[in-house]
């Protein structure tokens, strides 16, 4: 089935990232989308998060899962127990999404 994607704007990263930040009630320090050469996103340990502008263009469902990522990191810096609960607890499916958006990364 030909399911055609609705590609999504800087703005809807920025709302996707609003709603999970009411979620799960933190803040990030800042939020700012820039083109970045190897990685979908980024947490400095200053809690300011990076998203690359190239996550418009994958599926929405995995440009949530990395602005979910870098959020989690501002209560899990690594990727230990409490990160992966997390995940689970709020995104069951995230392994599945982790595996696409690394493969979406390959085939750039
Ligand atoms: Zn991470």
């Amino acid at each position: 089935m030909d399911i055609k994607q609705i590609q999504l704007t800087e703005e809807d990263l920025l709302q996707i990232t609003r709603r999970w930040q009411e979620k799960l009630n933190i803040k990030a320090n800042r939020i700012q989308i820039m083109k970045m050469k190897n990685k979908w996103s980024s947490c400095s340990t200053k809690g300011n998060i990076t998203l690359n502008n190239e996550l418009t263009k994958l599926p929405k469902q995995l440009a949530e899962y990395a602005i979910l990522h870098e959020l989690l990191h501002l209560v899990a810096p690594n990727h230990g127990k409490t990160f992966k609960a997390l995940l689970s607890a709020y995104m069951p499916n995230w392994e599945e999404l982790h595996k696409e958006l690394v493969n979406a990364k390959q085939s750039r």
